[in-house]
């Protein structure tokens, strides 16, 4: 069965890691991405000598202890980053001068929640209970000597039988339910702004024990070098990126996928063709929705998606040593509410990117401005492009205007401001509406994050997909590891070992 032809749909990280483990598995692999650049949403451009980092934040998986860290040596992102892990996660600041810093090091953290808000110290103690037992969850990686594996198999089964109903437990509890039981404000609205109310606690938990492990930490460089070790590791595996295909449609016969229509008229073959490209362009465009059932039905109607974001890099030329580095930067309140785009926004989320001199000239700092924004806004003001071009001008000149509240004289500073909306990151990656991850993961649908479906579609053979469009979160170790996945499916059907090797 080997020597088949696969046809990849999309240069993701789901995509190339689809193609990295078809080629390791004797598959003929071409991937055909739309964009002249690979990584997708993993991705950076840059503006008058500074790079705007588009995505990583922090990268699970960089602890070499871990399960994910060999996925990535497979995958050709390790060894050879350097990583820094910023003893802080995110700091929310409030107008009436007290700062709440969400640690990294949950020892810390719990001190530091303690004395922040003692009145809430029954949830805070459960909230570091949940990390901690989150923390004991942890996969044998696959380069562990089989001895020590089985070890952490027992001991993962063991946890499983005492701890599994406390753990499902967790999973059922979003963030805006849990935050309702402290007494302190500022600890609910902080926990909410950190991630967003419908996410489940259990995701922030496994954050917390992640950071805690060293094993999010930010690799230096940002995006852009991730996105191209993996083209590279593709290409040497003998795969082939074909770059600005865009592809119009899957090619289907007898209910069976032959093949794609390229946007230019051309219809490459192959004996699988798998999508790692955006989940709604794929099923409702490319397959004409001709193979909905309920459950596709269910997550496109219903589940709650990331949202899409305006997105502001700016480029200062100043250095900020006295700013803590953090995974996400820090959260400040305005003076007043201020109309940005389609909102009131009452504070600002800025990420400092000055753990990552390589993102900036000598002596100078990248930032980033985030914040959710409508699509449909978006969409109606593009209809002229003017008024669209105008508003992004605008959203430019009241940024730099308001970090001057929390940053004084910081606008004379800037070098450099580019506004993406979220018709921005539709048009370089394809994703519906603009989401910047997929689906969320909610107390609905965490079970599927353990156990994904839609891999493939009811009634249509030889097609597959991957990404974050199969898996409730996104991000990307699960682009990766929804793709390897995948391809130990494709094996097993054809009745062959899978074999994945490191670089
Ligand atoms: C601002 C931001 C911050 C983030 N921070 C983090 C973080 O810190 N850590 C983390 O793990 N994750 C983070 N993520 C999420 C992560 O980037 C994504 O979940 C992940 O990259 C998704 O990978 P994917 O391959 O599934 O999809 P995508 O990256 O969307 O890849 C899909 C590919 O398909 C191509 N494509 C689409 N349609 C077509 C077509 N018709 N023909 C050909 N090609 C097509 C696209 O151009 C794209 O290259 C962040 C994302 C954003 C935007």
């Amino acid at each position: 069965m080997k020597n088949q032809s696969i046809i990849v749909i999309g240069a993701g990280f789901a995509g190339l890691s689809a193609g990295i483990y078809a080629q390791m598995n004797g598959y003929q692999s071409q991937i055909f991405e739309m964009h002249n650049l690979p990584g997708g949403l993993c991705t950076a451009w840059k503006r008058k000598g500074y790079t705007i980092d588009g995505c990583v934040h922090w990268l699970v998986g960089t602890s070499p202890q871990s399960e994910m860290y060999h996925y990535w040596e497979e995958v050709g992102v390790m060894p050879g980053l350097k990583i820094v892990n910023p003893e802080e996660f995110m700091r929310y600041e409030t107008s009436d001068g007290r700062t709440l810093i969400l640690y990294s090091d949950v020892d810390r953290l719990e001190k530091h929640l303690l004395d922040f808000s003692p009145q809430d110290a029954k949830p805070i103690q459960q909230f570091i209970q949940g990390i901690r037992l989150c923390m004991k969850f942890d996969q044998p990686s696959p380069s562990d000597p089989w001895l020590t594996r089985l070890g952490k198999k027992m001991k993962l089964g063991w946890l499983y039988v005492a701890k599994g109903k406390a753990f499902h437990e967790m999973m059922k509890i979003s963030t805006y339910e849990f935050t309702q039981v402290f007494k302190d404000p500022i600890l609910r609205d902080a926990f909410q702004e950190m991630w967003l109310p419908e996410f489940s606690i259990f995701f922030i938990l496994f954050t917390f024990g992640f950071l805690h492990k060293k094993n999010a930490g930010y690799p230096i460089g940002g995006s852009m070098p991730l996105s191209q070790a993996m083209a590279q590791r593709y290409l040497d595996l003998g795969g082939i990126i074909h770059y600005q295909s865009r592809v119009n449609k899957i090619l289907v016969e007898n209910n069976q996928a032959v093949g794609i229509k390229l946007e230019d008229g051309s219809q490459p073959t192959a004996d699988r063709v798998i999508s790692a490209a955006d989940g709604y362009s794929t099923i409702f465009k490319m397959l004409d929705g001709k193979y909905v059932d309920d459950e596709i039905k269910e997550r496109y109607e219903k589940w709650p998606r990331f949202p899409a974001l305006l997105y502001i890099g700016l480029g200062v030329n100043r250095l900020f040593p006295d700013e803590p580095q953090s995974v996400s930067g820090l959260s400040f309140p305005l003076r007043q509410p201020t109309e940005i785009g389609d909102a009131v926004q009452s504070r600002l989320s800025v990420h400092l990117f000055n753990q990552d001199p390589t993102l900036a000239p000598a002596g100078k700092t990248s930032l980033v401005v985030m914040m959710p924004s409508n699509y449909q806004y978006w969409k109606d003001l593009s209809s002229d492009p003017a008024a669209y071009q105008a508003k992004k001008e605008q959203i430019g000149q009241t940024i730099v205007h308001l970090l001057n509240q929390r940053f004084p004289g910081i606008s004379q500073d800037v070098e450099m401001v580019d506004v993406a909306t979220p018709l921005t990151f539709e048009r370089y990656t394809g994703n519906w509406q603009g989401s910047f991850e997929g689906w969320l993961i909610t107390p609905q649908n965490t079970m599927t994050v353990l156990k994904p479906t839609l891999q493939t579609l009811s009634g249509l053979q030889n097609f597959y997909m991957c990404g974050q469009w199969i898996e409730p979160g996104g991000g990307l170790p699960s682009a990766v590891m929804s793709a390897r996945r995948l391809i130990q499916t494709i094996c097993k059907e054809d009745k062959e070992e899978f074999h994945a090797t490191v670089k």
